[in-house]
């Protein structure tokens, strides 16, 4: 079965272009140099699953044409990833029911302080939450089995998604080996990587690149990028089998054979 998975933000923190910069990249009419924050859609098994839900979420759905969600998967609650996450009270009035949401405890726990009127009697959204108890391994989600691997950024633990032969990556910095063991057999594949250059948060295009073709993916692309190179140029520096992801960008994996 395919699943096509789309991007809706390759943005990192800040978004691109950033408030206030007038640098090559932010004043740039290549649409591929307009970056909203990191998420990713997945349509597969009849069933569409949202990966983060950061502060442009509403933009990203009204552009994309997001008019329905089944499952919101989320990777872990820095702002960027989560800002957006009251928007889905119009699923819930939709649908009628809460949002089936999957997430590691850490991130849960995370949720329960700073949304804590999601717990309470109050309007809001509401979520069916379903909450990952191992570093790695496999869940059924939305009647799909969904790989899972643990990684972290900054102190945070943060989760990776896999479908099939499709994974993705964000806001990785440290990794244990174990990592590669979960995603043995991917063959598409979105990593993060905020800029060329080394950075405290994320990996660089090099680290990046290395962590890519250890797994022997066919092809990847990067995401969660920053203002520093243009779209293009930022191609030049990467092997063909590396590219930047854009916004709205497609990629089509396969599921089960
Ligand atoms: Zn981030
Ligand atoms: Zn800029």
């Amino acid at each position: 079965m395919k699943g096509v998975f789309t991007f809706l933000g390759t943005g990192g923190s800040t978004g691109v272009p950033v408030i206030g910069c007038k640098c090559e990249v932010c004043t740039s009419k290549n649409p591929k140099n307009r970056r909203y924050r990191p998420s990713g859609l997945i349509e597969l098994n009849n069933r569409v699953f949202l990966i983060d839900i950061g502060p442009d979420f509403r933009f990203q759905a009204l552009e994309f044409g997001v008019d329905r969600i089944d499952g919101l998967l989320l990777t872990h609650t820095h702002f960027d990833h989560i800002a957006g996450i009251d928007e889905t009270r119009i699923f819930n009035i939709r649908e009628g029911k809460p949002l089936p949401c999957l997430l590691s405890q850490e991130s849960f726990e995370e949720i329960q302080l700073r949304y804590y009127y999601f717990f309470k009697k109050e309007v809001s959204a509401k979520f069916d939450f379903t909450i990952l108890e191992k570093e790695h391994g496999s869940r059924k989600f939305l009647q799909t089995d969904i790989g899972y691997v643990s990684f972290s950024q900054n102190g945070m633990k943060i989760t990776g998604y896999r479908w099939g032969d499709f994974a993705y990556i964000s806001d990785i910095k440290k990794f244990d080996e174990s990592i590669f063991e979960g995603l043995k057999g991917v063959k598409k594949l979105v990593i993060s990587a905020l800029r060329p250059e080394e950075s405290p948060f994320h990996l660089s295009f090099n680290e990046a690149v290395d962590f890519i073709d250890r797994i022997g993916v066919e092809q990847a692309w990067l995401t969660h990028l920053g203002h520093f190179l243009d779209h293009e140029a930022m191609n030049v520096l990467l092997p063909l089998h590396v590219k930047v992801g854009f916004d709205g960008l497609k990629i089509e994996f396969t599921w089960k054979k």
